[in-house]
């Protein structure tokens, strides 16, 4: 309860993201995982998170 994640867009730097839960479906024979994505609220960027853990390492 109140979790709340403090996420940065990293191509504009907004702080405000909508928040949507899907699935990602399996196109090789895995079971479907589901997601958090949050959307930028300024550029639209998408951010994945799968479980809890970022998909986007790359920093
Ligand atoms: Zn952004």
């Amino acid at each position: 309860m109140g979790e709340e994640i403090q996420l940065k867009c990293p191509i504009c730097g907004g702080t405000t993201f909508r928040k949507e839960e899907g699935k990602i479906d399996s196109k090789w024979g895995f079971t479907a995982h589901k997601v958090l994505i949050f959307i930028c609220n300024e550029c639209g960027y998408i951010l994945q998170f799968y479980k809890g853990r970022t998909i986007f390492d790359a920093d």
